[in-house]
């Protein structure tokens, strides 16, 4: 009877461990530290090893309920070749939803709210008919959120690829963003991964607010123009609430994770460089051989999250980590893996990241950028060699080393894509052993402090949430 009075939100992730993470938290939280009873509907792909996982583990609080959204029938069939990563997500999320009204209307109890995230966006016009308030959970960076929703403006504005501007482009009070920085998918406006971006961003008006997994220290800038919507006078903004950072919690360590944190605690404090691209990242095989070969003449310890590289996209990974068979010595150059045994672990697909960051012998961190990546970063005080591959993360990458200082990145050489062994070296002995690495790592724990402080009880994140929270539970 209890639980009955509970209060009741529910969520609804895209699939991908960067979408389900930050939302799955959230929940957590509310499950923890306020009480509430959460539905997580689940969108099943056999995609994700890690995704099952996380929802399979008996640590799963009470008051937290997975719901499973059957599987799309021969999903396979709605994808072509050529077809990119949002594309394929939004298609997938689209053909999910449709299971959507009949799974709200089978909740025993009323829901207080929905808290969506960027991609299904098709819940505003079921959950308008059920009477259900939707809320939008933006699990990246701030300066992408504010870029989103400049971006229905722009695209009435400017004719031709936004990526050919002259000039920087200028959200409303935010730090000008360099053409080259902006997600991949608004580069080709032709795309259809183009039209679902706009589309999905142009409904973020409609949510009743708007939750980010930020805090004020980290983008204060952006943050600052939403939430006082200092420069959006003609775009609708809904209010903000900035609640991160919020990580996962509690990693469930498999045998072979635990076996690589057991390496690690035999590895001098600070003294490891940790290499992964994220749960989608790849390279090409010309640039995985300049990444072994450097890290190998830079004599540093690392652990190297090995991925099959593709010469065909940078996140091909995506809907397959996990699934594919991995063996690391087919595609590592020759000799590599013997030449750095020892001080170098190689270990296939997927490494328990949080805990690897968290560990005290981890010294940097060489990152594709993502913000679940960056914030599990920030939080535990690891500097970052921003290596950003996919989406938004050079604007990530970009905020992190000239507004926050906690990264560096490789210069851009024009019409040299590839980054060579030589720069690598340089770069990860100046952040392992150099002045640069030692400003970062003072920098990183400056922050490290400021986040604590804003989710402990008084701290603008968890006050942020709070007020939400005692909105909830007044209705
Ligand atoms: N991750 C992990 N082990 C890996 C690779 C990734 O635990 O080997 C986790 C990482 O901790 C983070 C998420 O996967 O929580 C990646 O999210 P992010 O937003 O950084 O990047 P995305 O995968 O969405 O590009």
């Amino acid at each position: 009877a209890e639980e009955i009075e509970k209060p009741h939100v529910a969520f609804l992730p895209s699939p991908g461990m960067g979408h389900i993470t930050p939302l799955f938290e959230f929940a957590r939280r509310l499950v923890i530290h306020h009480d509430f009873h959460v539905s997580f509907f689940v969108i099943t792909t056999d995609a994700s090893a890690a995704q099952n996982e996380l929802f399979r583990s008996e640590n799963l609080p009470s008051g937290f309920h997975a719901v499973e959204i059957p599987p799309v029938e021969n999903i396979s069939s709605f994808f072509t070749e050529d077809m990119r990563v949002v594309t394929r997500l939004a298609i997938m999320v689209r053909e999910s939803l449709k299971h959507l009204p009949s799974l709200l209307m089978k909740q025993q109890r009323p829901i207080e709210a929905l808290i969506i995230d960027l991609f299904c966006t098709d819940a505003y016009e079921i959950c308008q008919k059920l009477s259900i308030p939707v809320y939008s959970f933006f699990t990246a960076s701030t300066i992408l959120m504010a870029f989103s929703l400049y971006l229905p403006t722009l695209d009435r504005e400017v004719d031709g690829e936004f990526v050919d501007l002259p000039e920087p482009i200028q959200t409303p009070g935010c730090n000008p963003i360099c053409p080259h920085d902006i997600l991949d998918q608004v580069k080709d406006r032709k795309n259809d991964e183009y039209k679902w971006y706009l589309l999905h961003v142009s409904r973020l008006p409609l949510a009743a607010g708007i939750f980010v997994n930020s805090w004020d220290d980290l983008e204060p800038v952006s943050l600052k123009a939403l939430k006082e919507n200092l420069f959006f006078q003609n775009i609708p903004i809904p209010p903000v609430h900035a609640i991160g950072p919020l990580i996962k919690q509690d990693e469930v360590v498999t045998e072979k994770g635990a076996e690589i944190l057991a390496w690690l605690d035999d590895q001098p404090p600070e003294s490891v460089l940790f290499v992964v691209f994220g749960s989608g990242g790849t390279l090409t095989s010309e640039q995985l051989t300049e990444l072994a070969w450097g890290l190998e003449m830079s004599q540093q310890r690392f652990i190297l999250v090995a991925r099959k590289p593709s010469d065909a996209s940078a996140s091909a990974a995506f809907f397959n980590v996990g699934s594919d068979e991995n063996n690391p010595l087919i595609y590592l150059p020759e000799g590599f893996v013997k030449k750095t045994e020892g001080r170098g672990l190689v270990v296939p697909s997927w490494a328990p990241q949080a805990a690897i960051l968290n560990h005290p012998s981890t010294g940097a961190f060489l990152s594709h950028c993502g913000w679940n990546s960056t914030l599990e970063s920030v939080i535990h005080g690891v500097p970052m060699i921003a290596w950003p591959l996919y989406a938004e993360q050079r604007m990530n990458a970009t905020v992190l080393a000239e507004e926050v200082g906690v990264a560096v990145k490789f210069p851009v050489v024009p019409g040299e894509p590839l980054i060579c062994r030589k720069e690598i070296e340089k770069m990860v002995r100046n952040v392992m052993e150099g002045e640069k690495g030692k400003a970062m790592r003072r920098r990183g724990k400056e922050l490290k402090e400021s986040a604590k402080i804003a989710l402990n009880s008084g701290g603008s994140s968890y006050e942020s949430l709070c007020s939400v929270v005692q909105f909830w539970k007044s209705k």
